[in-house]
């Protein structure tokens, strides 16, 4: 073990949350009962906003962002894990209330931890994160309301994000045909080869439409929220639902109940930082089954930790394509 490693960590600059890099000892991390020699972290949209400090995430300061980690346990005093063991962190406030995963080594408790699955390395798992396990929750959740392949298709909104890219790649593996909604018409033929099979200009959506229109979707996936969630409920077809996880878009929903009190359509929201560990080993499975290391390749950049602050403005910006793999040893 090194005596000193670097961490990215938010601190209060003049009453603002400031990001930068600093030099740990074991000894500044948390007395959580499991210590994890970090590999691999991630970029995701909430990682993006505590970075850049476009948004207060941090609740107390100082703390390590990064809402991910992947690693080894190095020292337990947990029974249920030992020094050796794959394992994989997504959320329960890591970077909030919790020290995160931007950082060599990081302690955490026994419960938020996922065993890695056989069919992932570390950085697979990274190249999944948060996105894509919440991608898999939405899955599961449009499966569990009753919305099957069939005549009608399902919409995926902020497609080329990386929610957007997990569950596109999903959905089609399980036999649905997918509409990918996007912004940037650059991202078509990327989406293709993921498994989507028609498009839908993001600026279609982004007009303010009216309570119910014409029934297009069995179901979607949203990871944009405000005006685009209140059309794509809108859009969505009797019976159907739409997974709600995201608010790159707005954090406001715009609608009308007439889609759900005349269609009997569902808003389901999909929280992944508090989500218990059965519904986390379910959407781990799905992954673990059905998405193809080939386009998990394809979605996959892998950048040192040193670049973060410029990643984290792109992804605020809607400017990353896919996830981001975050190497915590560069
Ligand atoms: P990304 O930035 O990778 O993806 C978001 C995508 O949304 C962009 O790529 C873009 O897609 C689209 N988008 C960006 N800005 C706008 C805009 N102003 N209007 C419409 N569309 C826009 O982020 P993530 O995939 O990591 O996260 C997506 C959302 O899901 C975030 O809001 C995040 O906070 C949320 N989230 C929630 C979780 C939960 O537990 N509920 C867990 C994980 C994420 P395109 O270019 O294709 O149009």
């Amino acid at each position: 073990m090194t005596d000193t490693f670097t961490a990215i960590v938010i601190e209060d600059q003049d009453g603002k949350p400031k990001a930068g890099f600093r030099q740990l000892t074991l000894a500044d991390l948390p007395d959580n009962d499991v210590l994890v020699e970090i590999a691999y972290s991630t970029v995701n949209y909430k990682d993006g906003l505590a970075v850049s400090g476009a948004t207060k995430i941090a609740r107390s300061l100082p703390m390590i962002a990064g809402i991910d980690l992947a690693g080894t346990v190095v020292e337990s005093r947990s029974a249920e894990w030992k020094a050796g063991d794959k394992v994989v962190v997504n959320g329960w406030g890591l970077s909030e209330t919790q020290q995160g995963g931007y950082s060599r080594y990081q302690r955490v408790k026994p419960e938020w931890i996922v065993r890695l699955p056989e069919a992932f390395s570390l950085e697979q798992a990274m190249a999944i994160g948060t996105a894509g396990y919440t991608a898999s929750l939405c899955v599961d959740a449009l499966v569990d309301w009753g919305v099957q392949p069939g005549a009608r298709e399902v919409l995926v909104t902020g497609a080329a994000g990386g929610v957007g890219s997990v569950a596109v790649a999903l959905l089609a593996k399980a036999g649905y045909t997918v509409t990918a909604s996007t912004g940037r018409d650059s991202t078509h033929d990327y989406l293709r080869g993921l498994g989507a099979s028609n498009f839908v200009p993001r600026a279609e959506l982004e007009a303010k439409g009216g309570p119910l229109q014409k029934e297009r979707w069995a179901g979607a996936v949203d990871s944009v929220g405000s005006t685009i969630l209140a059309n794509v409920l809108a859009q969505t077809a009797y019976g159907g639902a739409v997974a709600a996880c995201g608010l790159a878009a707005g954090a406001d929903l715009p609608g009308s109940v007439m889609p759900h009190i005349l269609r009997g359509v569902a808003l389901i929201g999909v929280d992944s930082v508090m989500a218990p560990r059965a519904k986390r080993e379910r959407a781990w499975a799905r992954l673990a089954r059905d998405l193809d290391p080939a386009k998990l390749a394809a979605i996959t950049t892998v950048e040192p930790m040193s670049k973060l602050p410029e990643l984290a403005a792109q992804i605020v910006a809607g400017q990353i394509r896919g996830r981001v793999v975050v190497d915590v040893t560069r």
